[in-house]
């Protein structure tokens, strides 16, 4: 399928006149060809020295396929093994970037979509995504997730200026990163849910049509998990639009409000391994069980509002004691105080907090049962539970009280801090 971005790029109903960077779309088998079609007489031929970014395994993938793309390109292989989007990939590619090179072409995954994206926004020229694996909804993401001597930063970067994904390279994906795309979106369930709350609460900015856009692309996503694992071609390419387009709803709004809330934030925190050890498993992996975690306990809130159990309570002011024994252990609580201000459950105003509450009860009551949920994930062969990434069921309640601190953004996981549950729920 061809994604014409002007569809996107348009005055909309929220009252804003979106915006997206990307020219080109190309999801199909034989999108290696329309990408050597544009290298060799269209709109990229103007670029005469171009540099491809892989590592080993997707040079692999993809050494037959994109052989003629290969000779037209300076081609950078990175070791896959241990690779991250850091300083030291960072300045392997610095190394190889010879002066006239003019254009990046990234071929595999998130972490290298991340050190091109980066290397090329720092050398100002533009890059274009080939992904090799339906396994992150970051491909056409405007900011790199990178890791500087061993701290997480989100480094502004730019569009790919086109994305070639040729379904003949990511149905063949190794199942794991697949499983692991579809992992990335469902955690779209619960974002969802928690922009529209904080909507609600604050009146933040929200468009129905980029929620919309997302709530399809899950159903049709929703409807193939079984044929995704099997690395069917059709409901792969199903999958890999689904995850552009979550990118592309980022470009939309002009950050990650409708890709990433609590269930990311409990990610992130696990990343930051403050009260975990390192743990070996890809973004997405993360997420699913984050999504779980957090489905549960919304639902939880939900049954004690539907239940007349669940009052609204004044914001008590930070949880210093808790901050500090995390994350001033790990020498991050400045980093972390500083993401936090200004406090945004000050904004939250608790009169209106227990109006909304039967209206944020509907909002959780939309969202899949856990049970479904979990079916939906296993069916797809991702992880769903603490113990699929190694981590062990006692650091459940830490984590849901931690990650919200993690982003300053408003989750309902942040907003529970303002309520008060009476009674075991059942
Ligand atoms: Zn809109
Ligand atoms: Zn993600």
């Amino acid at each position: 399928m061809r994604v014409d971005t002007d569809d996107f790029g348009r005055p909309c109903r929220c009252g804003r006149e979106h915006h997206v960077d990307v020219k080109e779309i190309v999801i199909e088998a034989g999108a290696a060809d329309a990408l050597e079609e544009a290298m060799a007489e269209g709109y990229l031929k103007e670029y005469i020295s171009p540099l491809l970014i892989c590592d080993t395994n997707t040079y692999q993938a993809t050494e037959e396929l994109l052989e003629e793309i290969y000779d037209r390109c300076q081609v950078l292989v990175l070791d896959a093994e241990g690779l991250h989007a850091d300083n030291y990939a960072v300045e392997i590619v610095e190394n190889n970037m010879e002066d006239d090179i003019d254009l990046i072409l990234a071929v595999g995954g998130g972490t290298i979509h991340d050190i091109s994206r980066y290397v090329a926004s720092q050398y100002r020229i533009p890059f274009v995504s080939v992904p090799t694996a339906a396994s992150v909804d970051g491909f056409v993401s405007t900011v790199a997730a990178m890791t500087w001597d061993g701290l997480k930063k989100t480094v502004p970067a730019a569009a790919p200026l086109a994305v070639f994904a040729d379904t003949r390279i990511f149905a063949k994906a190794p199942g794991r990163l697949n499983a692991s795309g579809v992992s990335d979106l469902f955690g779209k369930y619960i974002c969802l849910a928690d922009w529209k709350i904080s909507r609600l609460l604050t009146g933040e900015y929200y468009c129905e049509y980029v929620t919309e856009l997302e709530e399809k692309a899950l159903r049709t996503v929703k409807s193939c998990l079984r044929d995704i694992a099997q690395g069917d071609e059709d409901s792969c390419e199903n999958l890999m639009y689904a995850l552009i387009l979550s990118g592309l709803a980022m470009q939309m709004v002009g950050n990650s409000r409708p890709a990433s809330c609590a269930e990311h934030h409990l990610s992130h925190l696990w990343e930051m391994e403050v009260i975990n050890p390192h743990l070996d498993a890809l973004h997405g992996e993360k997420v699913s069980v984050g999504t779980m975690v957090v489905l549960e306990e919304y639902k939880k809130i939900a049954h004690a509002i539907r239940k007349g159990r669940c009052h609204v309570v004044p914001w008590q002011g930070l949880e210093t004691e808790l901050l500090e024994e995390t994350f001033g252990k790990k020498g991050i609580l400045e980093g972390i105080l500083k993401e936090n201000e200004p406090e945004l459950l000050e904004k939250v105003d608790p009169s209106r907090l227990e109006e909304a509450l039967e209206d944020i009860a509907d909002i959780i009551d939309d969202l899949p049962e856990e049970r479904e949920m979990e079916h939906m994930l296993e069916k797809a062969g991702c992880c769903r539970t603490l113990g699929d990434i190694g981590l062990k069921e006692e650091i459940r309640e830490k984590s849901l009280a931690l990650a919200p601190y993690v982003r300053r953004r408003l989750s309902l996981l942040r907003i529970r801090k303002m309520l008060k549950i009476e009674g075991e729920s059942v």
